[in-house]
């Protein structure tokens, strides 16, 4: 079921698939959005996105009221932003956000979850070296590691001002 909606002022929403590509591919956290039987959950996560699949990859432990949520209702919302501040001089805040809306599933390939773990080191641990690449990517850490895959179903972008 698609919830897609648009946005009460038009002259903000982002309509630049690259630029909105461009706000997943820079931020490094999602606030992640789940409801189960009428109750809401929301929580921070670091994510890795990968544009070729229209994803977001997350990392975290087997259990958890997350994952209870997300194994109950994988329907999910989440929101990522730039975060400009005040304009010198002005009384606007800049920022740049999306909300998007979509499945999230647990995933069990092997090589799917390296895929997802090299997806998150690119782009929220630039410093990793080589060994460090190396050990979150064994066999042992993988098998160790929960990875979610949020498949994007649809996004809206918005800028203010
Ligand atoms: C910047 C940032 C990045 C993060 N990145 C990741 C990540 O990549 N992977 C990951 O697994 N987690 C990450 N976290 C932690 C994440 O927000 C959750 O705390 C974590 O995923 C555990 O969720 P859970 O539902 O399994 O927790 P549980 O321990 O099962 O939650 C139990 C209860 O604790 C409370 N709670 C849970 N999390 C938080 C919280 N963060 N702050 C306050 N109360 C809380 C809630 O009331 C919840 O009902 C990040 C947090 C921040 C702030």
């Amino acid at each position: 079921m698609s919830t897609k909606s648009h946005l009460r002022q038009p002259n903000r929403e982002l309509t630049d698939a690259a630029e909105i590509a461009a706000i997943l591919k820079e931020g490094k956290h999602a606030v992640l959005a789940m409801c189960n039987d009428n109750e809401p959950y929301i929580v921070t996560l670091t994510y890795g996105y990968d544009s070729t699949k229209n994803a977001l990859y997350f990392h975290c432990g087997a259990t958890g009221h997350k994952i209870q949520f997300i194994k109950a209702n994988p329907r999910v919302c989440a929101t990522v932003f730039q975060d400009k501040g005040f304009t010198p001089g002005s009384c606007t805040y800049t920022y740049k956000s999306v909300v998007m809306r979509g499945s999230i599933a647990i995933v069990e390939c092997p090589e799917e979850k390296r895929h997802a773990i090299e997806t998150l080191i690119d782009q929220i641990w630039t410093r990793a070296t080589p060994e460090d690449r190396e050990r979150a990517t064994s066999e042992k850490s993988i098998a160790g590691t929960t990875v979610l895959r949020l498949d994007i179903e649809d996004i809206v972008g918005k800028k203010g001002p």
